[in-house]
Order: structure tokens, then C-alpha cells, then sequence
């Protein structure tokens, strides 16, 4: 057995042969020719040719992969348009008196490694993408395809790297796994790989030669490694884990594009709380109406030192967009107490738990919160975001937070700088929150309680402490009538209100909250079919007869 290592764009487990994925390399000669005229004229046709395959990639992604993932086929269109190609061909045909393929090639060549060299990682990126339709151009031009999976068994197809064009044309039926010698985890083939969630690796340091062509690999995407000829333990272990994922599957496909209505008609939204940009393929995956919960304090958490503007607003821009017009969610920084950052300088305290958190670091450093928030107001042009934030213990907060707010927004728009209007709510995690609610309802669009402080601040019971575990009562009446007055509060001002603590996974307390008229339920993405499975099979007027 021989294991190499990869970096997994999207977990689950294949077994199957090896297929060593041969493109149809296009073998250019530079030949001269008399009629430049006519090399243009093949090339334009080419070039119409191209763009009506890449009109019917583009529907093909469409229906397969939704909207923001088929957009790479309008951006080929768009490059196969730019005047600065088109011209760069034209010239090198009419000065040189070149053959087009010669034209197309080169130009193809030069303007990736434009893209190739550029500082922002998004346009290095696209230096595939303009490869991509050089190469398609090529093949047109010599009445050749592209290359394609031979046989009827589906494979792990293995490659040196693959466009994004290679994989969504391949026949999905016959693809177990992708794995990918080359390629960024953020490349347009990784996402696709990851909404069609189908086990990929990328970066795998594998050779690419007749040794592994056939052999039969497993795909290891949860450990990032895929085991060429395993033995019979690994064989074993694996089969088990797949069964278990299968099972999990088929969940999964029964209940995913229903809606989460319950028996008597009560609809409640299913959201997915993530840390991390990475967490999205799951959120995708396990169909999430949207991001109830993003903790952008990961972000930081992450850094050595402050994520400057630019390099939040493509995050939160990139969550956006993914989720394609979905709520996303994205909770300002909550560091402190347990979420250290060195950088940040924080004084030590006595009860950091008690201390300068959250919206107090926000509040007392401003500069910090501008930061994020021009990121975040400059983001949500680009999608449906709403901001939270968190630890919120007065009325006064939310007003100074809405001041400064427009602030920024000032500022940008006197640096001609789009932003977007996105809905504010705040976190009720602390009992002085739940008692103002009626009065806090007044001020934002929308509340998400979080079970896990308000509990730890209701009950005054460190939730960092494992001895403590036995006091700590997550279904302690306390907290249950706080959740149920909040609700209460937030529909009362005709706002709504959702649960994004630890809580809201908990099965047994699915039913009570939907009595409460909780209005969304932000979970881990695993955990969002079992409840929605809770969810179709209770009559909420029959369970609150019978408690
Ligand atoms: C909560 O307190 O319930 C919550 C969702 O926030 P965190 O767990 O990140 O403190
Ligand atoms: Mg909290």
C-alpha cells in the first residue's frame, strides 16, 4: 500500500480504480501563412464556436451546480470577448503571418502569465481559466475534442490539474473522486468538486504515470490522503466508514429541497452556524437555508496579526456569494475570554469571562470595529448579509453601534466606495439582554439568542469548566422561559427571532422551540436534516396539548 497526502477541498470516502485523466494536449506549430485574412476569419469562427459550448456549459452548470458555480463559464465568455485578446491574436496573425492555433496559443500563454504573476490571489487564479479557453479555442480550431474518461466504471479520476470546464463536463455518474497533483483549494474546480460534493483532493503529491493508472486507491477526504493498492485493514476500515456515510446519504437525499414545515403548517428556518470559509461546502451540502451564525472572530483567531480590510471584505464577499442570495449572518468579533489574540494586547483580568469582550472591545477600540465593519457593509453589496452583534447588555450599545455604522457608511460614500444595507441584529446571550428585549426588539431587525453564554451568565457557571458540568443545566427553566420571552419580545415588535447556541441542536428541545414560535434555528451543518426531519414530523398545536 502507498499513501500520499493531499489537501481535501471536500471530505467522504471513494474506492475504485485509479484513472490517469490525459488531456488532449493541443501540439501547436508556429507555421507560416500568406493569408492572414483567412487565419482571422478561422479564428472569429472559432471563437463563436467556443462561445456557443461554453452558452451550453454554462445552462449544463447551471442546473447542476446552481448559478454563482456556472458563473465561471460567463466569465470564459467574457474573456473569449476582451478586446485585449482578440487583438493580441489579430496582431500576432497579421504581424507574424502565423497560423491562428500558433496566435491563440501564444496569446493564451501570455495573458496567464499576466494572471499568474499578480499579487491578488482571486486574478492568480484565473490565470487556469485563461488557459482553459486557449486550449478550447485550440481544439476547435483543430476540429479535435477534449479529453474525456474512457469506460463504462466509474473511476478516481487522477490528473495533473484540471479546468474547470474538464470538470463539469466529465459525466458525474462515472466519477467517484477527483485528485489533482496541482491546484489551489480555492480554484473554480474545488468549489465545483465541493457543490457537487463529490470527494476531491488537491496539491496530492501522487506521480502521474502508468505505476497508478488502474490500480484500485481509496479516497481519504476526512484525512486528506488517498491509498493506492490498501491493504486488507485499510480496505476494511474504509468500507465501514462509506457504509456509514451511504447511510447518512440517503438521509440526506430524502430530506434535502424540503421545505421545514411542520405537520399543522408552521415553517421555522433551518441555518448553519460556521467558523470558517471551509465549513461552507458542508453547509451546501447538508442544504441550509443559510448562515445563521458565521464567527468572524476565526478569522483573527487565525492571524498573527489584525485582518486588515481587504482581506475580510473577499471573505465575507466569498460567503456571500456562495450562498447565492441566502442569509448569511456574520457576527462581529467576539474575542475575549476564552477566544485569545495576542496581538490584541489585552490586559490580563480577574474574570475575562466578565471582561472586555465582544462588543466592549468593539466599543472601546473603534478603530478595530471600523475595520471590520467597512468590510463587512463593502461585502454585503454582494449578497444577502446581515450583521450580529454579540454580548450585547444595553440599550445604549446598540444605539452607539448604529451611530457608528453610519459612520463608516459616511465615509465610504464619500470614498465612492459600494456598500450595501444589511440587517443588524444583536446576540441575546446575556440575561440583562433578555429582559430589555421588549425595548432592544425597537432598535434591530432581528435577534439570535446564544444558549451557550446566556446559560453560562443565567446560571453563573463558567462554561469553560468541566467540573462544573453536572450544575451546568442547558434545559434549566430559566433559560428555556428567557428563550420563550425573547420570542415573545421579538414578535411583539414584529421582528424575528432565532437560536444559534448549542441548544438548538439539542433533538428533545427541537418540538419546545418550535411551540415557543421560535422563528430559526441556526445548528452545526451536520445537523441541520435531523432536525429538519423533527421538524416535518411534529403537529405543534397536538404537542403543546399534550406537555
Ligand atoms: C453562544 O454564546 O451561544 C454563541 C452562539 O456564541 P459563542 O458560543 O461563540 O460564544
Ligand atoms: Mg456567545
Amino acid at each position: 500500500m502507498r499513501v500520499y497526502k493531499g489537501k481535501s477541498v471536500f471530505g467522504g470516502t471513494a474506492v475504485g480504480k485509479i484513472c490517469v485523466y490525459q488531456k488532449d494536449e493541443q501540439q501547436v506549430r508556429r507555421v507560416k501563412v500568406e493569408d492572414t485574412q483567412k487565419e482571422k476569419d478561422r479564428y472569429h469562427s472559432a471563437s463563436e464556436t467556443a462561445m456557443e459550448q461554453l452558452r451550453a456549459l454554462y445552462e449544463k452548470a447551471l442546473k447542476e451546480v446552481g448559478e454563482h458555480n456556472a458563473a465561471v463559464f460567463e466569465v470564459h465568455q467574457m474573456m473569449l470577448e476582451d478586446d485585449d485578446f482578440i487583438e493580441s491574436v489579430e496582431n500576432i496573425i497579421e504581424l507574424q503571418e502565423v497560423n491562428a492555433e500558433y496566435a491563440v496559443a501564444v496569446t493564451g500563454e501570455n495573458f496567464a502569465q499576466v494572471f499568474a504573476a499578480m499579487d491578488d490571489e482571486y486574478m492568480r487564479g484565473r490565470a487556469a481559466d485563461v488557459k482553459d479557453i486557449s486550449e478550447r479555442l485550440l481544439a476547435v480550431l483543430s476540429g479535435k475534442g477534449t479529453g474525456g474518461i474512457q469506460g463504462e466504471e466509474p473511476v478516481i479520476v487522477l490528473a495533473d490539474d484540471l479546468a474547470p470546464s474538464e470538470t463539469v463536463q466529465m459525466d458525474k455518474d462515472k466519477v467517484l473522486s477527483f485528485v489533482t497533483v496541482h491546484g489551489s483549494l480555492n480554484s473554480h474546480t474545488a468549489i465545483l468538486a465541493r457543490t457537487m460534493g463529490i470527494p476531491a483532493l488537491v496539491g496530492t503529491d501522487i506521480p502521474l504515470d502508468g505505476i497508478v493508472d488502474g490500480k484500485l486507491a481509496i479516497v481519504d477526504g476526512a484525512n486528506g490522503c488517498i491509498y493506492v493498492e490498501p491493504d486488507e485493514d485499510t480496505v476494511a476500515e474504509m468500507l465501514e466508514r462509506k457504509n456509514k456515510e451511504e447511510e447518512k446519504k440517503r438521509l440526506l437525499q430524502t430530506l434535502k429541497g424540503k421545505k421545514n414545515i411542520t405537520l399543522d403548517g408552521q415553517e421555522v428556518m433551518l441555518y448553519a452556524n460556521i467558523g470558517n470559509i471551509k465549513d461552507l461546502a458542508m453547509v451546501i451540502q447538508n442544504d441550509a437555508g443559510g448562515i445563521g451564525l458565521f464567527r468572524s472572530e476565526f478569522i483573527y483567531l487565525e492571524a498573527d496579526d489584525f485582518p486588515d480590510e481587504e482581506e475580510q471584505f473577499q471573505i465575507y464577499k466569498k460567503v456571500a456569494e456562495t450562498m447565492a442570495g441566502k442569509r448569511v449572518i456574520i457576527r462581529t468579533l467576539d474575542i475575549g475570554a476564552d477566544k485569545k489574540c495576542d496581538y490584541f494586547k489585552m490586559e490580563a483580568e480577574e474574570n475575562p469571562a466578565l471582561g472586555c469582550r465582544a462588543i466592549r472591545i468593539c466599543l472601546t477600540r473603534p478603530e478595530i470595529f471600523k475595520t471590520q465593519l467597512r468590510a463587512l457593509l463593502r461585502a454585503s453589496a454582494f449578497g444577502n448579509i446581515a450583521v450580529m452583534y454579540p454580548m450585547i447588555t444595553s440599550l445604549w450599545e446598540i444605539r452607539r453601534i448604529k451611530e457608528i455604522v453610519e459612520e463608516v457608511k459616511k465615509e465610504l460614500e464619500e470614498q465612492c466606495i459600494e456598500y450595501g444595507n444589511p440587517d443588524q441584529g444583536v446576540m441575546i446571550e446575556t440575561p440583562a439582554s433578555v429582559m430589555i428585549s421588549g425595548e432592544l426588539a425597537k432598535e434591530v431587525d432581528f435577534f439570535s439568542i446564544g444558549t451557550n453564554d446566556l446559560t453560562q451568565y443565567t446560571l453563573a457557571i463558567d462554561r469553560q469548566n468541566p467540573k462544573l458540568d453536572e450544575f451546568y443545566d442547558s434545559h434549566h427553566p430559566a433559560v428555556l422561559e428567557m428563550i420563550r420571552m425573547v420570542t415573545e419580545n421579538a414578535h411583539k415588535a414584529g421582528i424575528w427571532a432565532g437560536i444559534c447556541g448549542e441548544l438548538e441542536a439539542d433533538l428533545q428541545l427541537t418540538r419546545e422551540f418550535l411551540a415557543m414560535g421560535v422563528d430559526e434555528l441556526s445548528v452545526s451543518p451536520k445537523q441541520i436534516l435531523p432536525i429538519r426531519k423533527i421538524v416535518l414530523e411534529t403537529d405543534v398545536s397536538e404537542y403543546i396539548r399534550n406537555r
